[in-house]
């Protein structure tokens, strides 16, 4: 029976062979950003189509890593369409997700099959995360696991983030 880490790691492979909104958009109007992983050598442009308070078009562009670019192609797809409100959020979301895993691999804390779950409290209860509205990008928790591969995985989160802040500046 697969497991949850070969499931994930399908999920990686389709995004990084079958990338969704990749390209580019006209800019102006759109906004275009370029982030830039020196450990790995990966490249991510974001292109930002931003009307009012809504991303209405993502499109990426760029090379590196099946990380990096399967990162991209999920982000791309689980912020467009929604508010930059809402884009901010799962910055936030998936940033923690990225921050939190290794203090959920401790072996007192992890049983099998228990992974399904979709929320996280901490001992302390503070960090919660949603891996049903992350969607696939749950699959790319396992990351977290190679801390090198955790700026492929941000790369392009950080890039939009760094976008978003542009846009909110004018
Ligand atoms: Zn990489």
């Amino acid at each position: 029976m697969p497991g949850l880490e070969d499931l994930y790691r399908e999920i990686i492979l389709d995004h990084y062979r079958n990338p969704r909104n990749r390209g580019e958009l006209a800019s102006p109007p759109a906004r275009r950003v370029e982030g830039f992983n020196p450990l790995c050598g990966d490249e991510i442009v974001v292109f930002l189509d931003i009307d009012g308070d809504t991303v209405t078009d993502v499109k990426i562009g760029g090379q590196g890593c099946s990380i990096s670019q399967s990162s991209a192609s999920m982000m791309s797809a689980a912020v467009k369409g929604k508010s930059v409100a809402e884009a901010r959020g799962l910055i936030h979301t998936f940033k923690s997700l990225m921050s939190i895993h290794e203090a959920r691999l401790e072996p007192s804390q992890t049983e099998p099959g228990s992974a399904a779950s979709d929320t996280n409290t901490g001992p302390s209860g503070e960090v919660e995360v949603d891996l049903k509205r992350l969607g696939d990008l749950a699959a790319l928790q396992g990351v977290v696991k190679f801390p090198v591969r955790i700026k492929c995985a941000t790369l392009s989160w950080n890039t939009l983030a760094q976008g978003l802040d542009e846009e909110e500046a004018g």
